[in-house]
């Protein structure tokens, strides 16, 4: 493997590869080696202080035992993830784990968490398929929305079009397989999907794609947010998380086609997981301060603890199979999922809750068929449909109580996370709405 990537590294004249990681703030970070220790680096990583993963998203260190001035890890490139950037000049980028000097998983790393869930996974005989939408604004030098063009029209695409174009051309050289596009709802608003693909694979490519996405705004003299809410007055970006499990033959297993929805028992069970730890989940998939600003009823982010086919308002949506292929299309859209997310402990934490369900064997009761925020109260009540946490603190403090979530994190991993994302809602808790949203717009 080492060879192989010395040799495209070599054939492609690269000059410079960036080791990219994600961290506990959901900044996608990293340290770059020129091609001359390459080899040397590929055996035994780029050493990086193990402070980082105390730091928050405002570049505010935090204080962390074993997470302070003294002491390395490594950033250990996994090789199979070589790609050459097309949006780089002579540049390529390998994603990482975060290692001891020993070369061991650290326990505060999250790509090797995801890892670990996957095993899980596999040890019950499951194998999950994930992917993320991109819903990102373009943004003018001037701190204005591209365009105000509305949603899904050709106006959006065309104030858009050579942005997209290099986006599109760019994803397809790094052998990532664009799905869809179409302009959004929110000024200067669009999306992007992807085809998906295992855990870990999907989330590498999720730093990828971000990545790109921010390249193809900046040739174009624009800058990308793929903060939650980038704009107080405009619909907010969302990161839905489509996953899918399947069996070591091959099958879909969230698909019977003899249940009501096409949904097999098993899937029923997932969703109940994934609603039975909903809080907790959301200091996961939804863990800036800006989240919450983006994650209200009537927004089309969710806004209670439900699930639904093809509804837009609930955390948890069955997306209709495609009807040539109803057995292979089946999967879950998870709503309350944003950017600001580190996607290897988003897709980690969904999937941890979900097995939960699955070996409990729970039920998520009925699903949710109209709005929730048009059910009476007292409807919701009776039923469960609970309203989801109004702040990151109180996502905390669920996450904080879940034992789950906390055993599957490990120690180092929960306790570092915490800190960060704690400070990150006590330094904004003085400012107004719109310097929230300022501060954030272009952190992810
Ligand atoms: N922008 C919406 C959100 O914040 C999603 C709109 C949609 O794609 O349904 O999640
Ligand atoms: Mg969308």
């Amino acid at each position: 493997m080492t060879a192989s990537v010395m040799a495209s590294a070599h054939a492609s004249g690269v000059r410079l590869i960036r080791f990219l990681y994600c961290d506990n703030g959901g900044v996608v970070r990293g340290k770059a080696t020129h091609i001359s220790a390459l080899e040397a680096r590929l055996h035994s990583g780029i050493g990086l202080t193990v402070a980082m993963q105390a730091m928050n998203a405002f570049d505010q260190l935090q204080r962390v035992e074993g997470m302070g001035p003294v002491g390395e890890i490594r950033l250990m490139p996994d090789p199979s993830t070589f790609v050459v950037l097309p949006y780089a000049p002579h540049t390529a980028a390998l994603l990482v784990d975060l290692c001891t000097q020993e070369g061991e998983p650290w326990g505060a790393c999250p790509r090797s968490f995801l890892k670990r869930v996957t095993q899980q996974a596999a040890d019950m005989g499951l194998m999950f398929r994930a992917s993320i939408e991109n819903e990102f604004s373009l943004i003018t030098p001037v701190d204005a929305p591209l365009d105000p063009t509305l949603c899904f029209s050709t106006a959006g695409m065309l104030a858009a079009q050579a942005v997209i174009d290099d986006l599109f051309a760019w994803l397809e050289a790094q052998g990532i397989i664009p799905e869809q596009y179409y302009p959004e709802l929110a000024h200067g608003q669009h999306e992007i999907s992807v085809q998906h693909a295992p855990l870990v694979a999907a989330a590498d490519r999720q730093i990828l794609v971000r990545e790109t996405i921010r390249a193809a705004a900046h040739a174009h003299g624009l800058r990308a947010s793929l903060a939650p809410k980038p704009f107080l007055d405009q619909a907010g970006n969302g990161g839905h998380i489509h996953i899918s499990a399947w069996t070591t033959d091959g099958r879909n297993a969230f698909w019977d086609g003899s249940q009501p929805l096409g949904l097999s028992a098993m899937g029923r069970q997932f969703i109940a997981g994934i609603l039975e730890h909903l809080p907790a989940v959301l200091a996961l998939t939804t863990p800036s301060v800006n989240s919450y600003q983006r994650l209200q009823p009537n927004t089309w982010s969710s806004g209670f603890r439900c699930w639904g086919p093809d509804n837009r308002e609930a955390p948890v949506r069955v997306a209709s199979p495609y009807r040539h292929d109803l057995a292979g299309t089946i999967n879950l859209e998870f709503k309350p999922a944003d950017l600001s997310s580190n996607p290897y402990l988003a897709l980690g934490a969904l999937v941890v809750a979900g097995l939960d369900g699955i070996r409990r064997g729970l039920d998520p009761g009925e699903p949710v068929m109209i709005n929730p925020a048009d059910m009476p109260e007292a409807e919701r009540s009776a039923r469960g449909i609970t309203p989801l946490p109004r702040s990151l603190d109180e996502a905390l403090d669920a996450l904080e109580r879940d034992q789950l979530l906390l055993d599957a994190l490990g120690p180092a991993l929960a306790t570092s996370y915490l800190a960060v994302r704690r400070s990150e809602a006590a330094a904004c808790a003085d400012l107004s709405p719109e310097e929230i949203a300022r501060r954030h717009r272009f952190i992810y």
